[in-house]
């Protein structure tokens, strides 16, 4: 890969989008923090600042809390039929539409991610989530029991209260999505704390909620920093329940922060997950979608197909099939529509990313291609390819979160299906092979929350994700996403 300078936006070029929201909020309000604190937003391209951003912290995130309490109890939320509840989160899915431009070169901006990724994936599956959800906020219900003795029992599926949701930066505005939807369609209010590193499609998407007709206080957003706002969020004993996406590390750390006020719990972690490659599949298919799996959003994906299992008969032409998109693939500005990869999120991940590469070498794996930064400026990484690759390597069992593919190999069914569970991770993984019986054995027996069979990363808001083991706690999406923001009543009556 060959360096380059980064072609800068002009006029005529990707046109840089308005960034309008910068402050918290509040109850209806857009508010400085108390303390009066910024932190800057930049773009990872040119690491240049985009925008400050009120920096919140313990004493907002208890305002917050104050407003989503008052709009969870005695605000119009509370009294509001169900299904005006769905039309208000259709009518912010449409307003998200009509910006989708502008929101999609927002999120390419601040995350780095490229336009055409942003607008394909990020921006469509955000409207879908949130649509979904709407569809469910009128059919959340509870049960008639048939129990013992005269009584009629019934359940009543009920909002938890208010929640706090901690999202990351590698998909900012599909995290709100994931988040708001079914806690709006649950009638819950909302405390959100966007990651650092990208607060600013979450701010232009609460500013379409207000004009979308959601009541003050149902949403409020205070971004800043993990262990401040964030873990102000964790503590604060109004906020009934915690949803997190983020590491593992942190999760343990939000565990036993939640713990004196026992809040509901959600979380969605990281994973290593297993790329299963048989030589019966269709190679260029597979080889496709193994690049996919891992190259998509820089590698900055909790599913990204990290360790990538190929059968040895075909180990050599898959290699070179891999090897030969890294080539042609196209570095740059983010907002270049011709753009495939942009740069990684910021220097801290650019960092990590760089040390796994360089213990990858001394660990002896052989690098096919890439293993440097690109260009000069901006936390730009090669797509790179390590072959030869072992179980117990650093690269094979750790999370990198960027462009890195490890290759290994494999015989047969049972060498592949102990190997691919040995981890601590439980999130994703993928089969590829024309053989069904084989691939729903495999899916069978791999321990992992979603098992993808002849294709990567397909989302959809009605199938749940989330992990096994150290991957996560409960699921997001579906019916079962909803589930994390309710309470079920039961409700006894004598008879007669
Ligand atoms: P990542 O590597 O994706 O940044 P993190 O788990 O560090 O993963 O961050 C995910 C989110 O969790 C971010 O919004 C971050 O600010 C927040 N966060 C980090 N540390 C804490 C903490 N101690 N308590 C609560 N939230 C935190």
């Amino acid at each position: 890969m060959a360096t380059a300078t980064l072609p800068r936006p002009t006029a005529t070029g990707p046109k840089l989008p308005e960034i309008r929201q910068t402050q918290l909020f509040i109850g209806g309000q857009w508010v400085p923090s108390q303390s009066g604190k910024t932190f800057e937003t930049i773009n990872p391209a040119t690491e240049e600042v985009i925008a400050s951003v009120a920096e919140g912290d313990a004493v907002d995130v208890d305002l917050a809390a104050k407003a989503a309490r008052k709009a969870f109890e005695s605000g119009p939320w509370s009294t509001m039929d169900a299904r005006d509840r769905g039309r208000l989160m259709n009518k912010l899915a449409d307003l998200i539409e009509e910006e989708g431009d502008e929101l999609a070169a927002l999120e390419s901006l601040d995350n780095g991610k490229p336009i055409r990724d942003a607008k394909a994936a990020d921006l469509p599956l955000t409207i879908d989530a949130l649509r979904y959800y709407a569809g469910y906020a009128d059919k959340i219900h509870g049960q008639t029991i048939p129990v013992r003795g005269n009584y009629f029992c019934y359940t009543r599926k009920e909002p938890v209260g208010v929640v706090g949701q901690i999202i990351p930066w590698n998909f900012p505005m599909l995290m709100v999505a994931w988040k708001w939807g079914p806690a709006l369609a649950a009638g819950c209010t909302i405390v959100m704390k966007p990651a650092e590193q990208t607060p600013l499609t979450c701010l232009r998407m609460a500013r379409l909620a207000q004009k979308a007709g959601i009541p003050d206080g149902v949403i409020n957003v205070v971004p800043g920093y993990g262990p401040t706002a964030g873990a102000a969020v964790v503590k604060h004993p109004g906020i009934d329940k915690i949803a997190f996406t983020g590491e593992g590390l942190t999760a343990q750390i939000i565990m036993r922060e939640a713990a004196p006020t026992l809040k509901r719990i959600t979380f969605e972690l990281g994973g290593k997950s297993p790329n299963i490659i048989y030589a019966d599949s269709d190679l260029d298919a597979a080889a496709a979608g193994a690049h996919f799996g891992l190259y998509f959003n820089q590698g900055q994906c909790c599913c990204a197909g990290s360790r990538v299992y190929v059968e040895e008969k075909i180990h050599d032409k898959f290699i070179e099939k891999v090897a030969a998109m890294n080539k042609t693939r196209k570095l740059g500005n983010q907002l270049d529509p011709a753009t495939e990869q942009g740069p990684q999120v910021d220097k801290a991940q650019y960092d990590k990313i760089m040390k796994y590469i360089g213990i990858g070498k001394e660990q002896g794996a052989t690098m096919v291609s890439g293993g440097s930064r690109y260009g000069d400026k901006g936390f730009f990484v090669q797509p790179t390819l390590f072959d030869g690759v072992k179980d117990d390597m650093a690269i094979a069992r750790e999370e990198i979160f960027g462009p890195v593919m490890s290759v290994l190999t494999f015989k047969d069914t049972d060498d592949i299906v102990a190997r691919a569970n040995n981890t601590s991770f439980g999130l994703a993984a993928a089969v590829w092979t024309k053989d069904v019986g084989k691939a729903h054995y495999l899916a069978k027996k791999i321990k992992a929350g979603t098992v993808w069979i002849n294709c990567y990363d397909v989302f959809d808001a009605a199938a749940p994700f989330g992990g096994f083991k150290m991957s996560g706690m409960g699921r997001e999406l579906g019916e079962e996403g909803l589930r994390a923001y309710t309470e079920t009543k039961t409700v006894t009556v004598a008879m007669g």
